[in-house]
């Protein structure tokens, strides 16, 4: 049967120029694009409008096109896309419901119940039930299945087999903030869908966001994209590199060679690819066919292994 033809996208949050970290993240979603000889597009994700930084979202499509990464048709902002948010939550119906707490109710349930320690916050649905009289509401959360639990598996390209339990890892999650903004869960989500996203290619820092988004896209009817996780780079103290843990941009207007050999080079190193250009366009056609063969070896070795497990 023919295949839906391939889109992919780019989502950059504007809330500092391009560094290694999210240049590796946009070369591995434009690589497989182009492989696929499908759209890449790119959605600047802006709805965090405390964390944006003016002017940012332009110097990051700069930084891109002085890369050779050429996206399709329009950029969208998804500040300008709220209503599609809105008519999500209306079709969410009963799943939402308004969630007063405070982080730090969240965390003393939690310390309670003798789950302190860990990272994650696992919400314990003191508001399933409604408010409690003279609370206000402040954020609203969708309402996971309690029993069975619900896990969510999906197959990732690059890391095979993943489930979460959603349940007892996660709980009700946040769709819209206590500060109004509407989740990065939500939106990415809907605008995926709304964008016919077929392939979505990221950094595995987004990992297990994955289930919570494959929840959303079922109960909204949307189709499941196929999902690619690569790795993160990390600085010296294994931290993920972010404008946060200090990592400098990479594009000072500096010319084109001096792009492809402090960016790209390294960028497609840190992906397993070796192309020794010396141009950005000897760069991309030779980085294109050397991601494909990078990945078909890679599914090789998976499927070996899984013929090796004894059943
Ligand atoms: N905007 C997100 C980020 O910058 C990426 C979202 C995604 O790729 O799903 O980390």
């Amino acid at each position: 049967p023919p295949r839906t033809p391939y889109v992919g996208r780019f989502a950059p949050s504007p809330t500092g120029p391009l560094h290694i970290g999210s240049l590796v993240a946009a070369m591995a979603s434009y690589l497989d694009a182009k492989a696929r000889h499908g759209r890449w597009l790119v959605r600047v994700e802006d709805l965090d409008r405390d964390r944006n930084v003016a002017g940012v979202d332009q110097h990051i499509l700069a930084s891109l096109l002085r890369c050779g990464m050429q996206w399709d048709g329009e950029v969208t902002w998804q500040t300008r896309r709220t209503a599609l948010y809105e008519a999500a939550l209306e079709r969410l119906g009963d799943a939402i419901y308004p969630c007063a707490c405070s982080r730090k109710e969240i965390q003393d349930s939690q310390l309670r119940q003798g789950q302190g320690g860990g990272s994650a916050l696992v919400y314990p649905g003191t508001c399933r039930g409604g408010l409690a009289p003279g609370k206000a509401a402040r954020a609203l959360r969708l309402r996971t299945p309690l029993e069975p639990h619900c896990v969510i598996c999906f197959e990732d390209r690059w890391h095979g087999r993943v489930c979460q339990d959603l349940t007892a890892e996660v709980g009700d999650y946040v769709v819209r903030r206590a500060d109004g903004f509407w989740a990065y869960q939500l939106a990415v989500v809907v605008d995926d869908g709304a964008q016919g996203v077929t392939d979505i290619v990221r950094g595995a820092d987004l990992l297990d966001s994955t289930p919570r988004q494959i929840y959303l896209q079922r109960l909204l009817g949307l189709p499941l994209p196929a999902y690619l996780h690569v790795p993160v780079v990390v600085n010296a103290d294994g931290e993920k590199l972010s404008k946060q843990t200090g990592a400098q941009a990479f594009d000072d207007g500096a010319p084109a060679a001096s792009l492809l050999r402090s960016a790209l080079l390294p960028a497609a190193r840190f992906l397993g690819l070796d192309p020794r250009a010396d141009s950005i366009d000897e760069f991309w056609r030779q980085a294109v066919p050397a991601w494909a063969r990078m990945l078909a070896a890679r599914g090789a070795m998976r499927g070996a292994a899984r013929d090796e497990t004894p059943a």
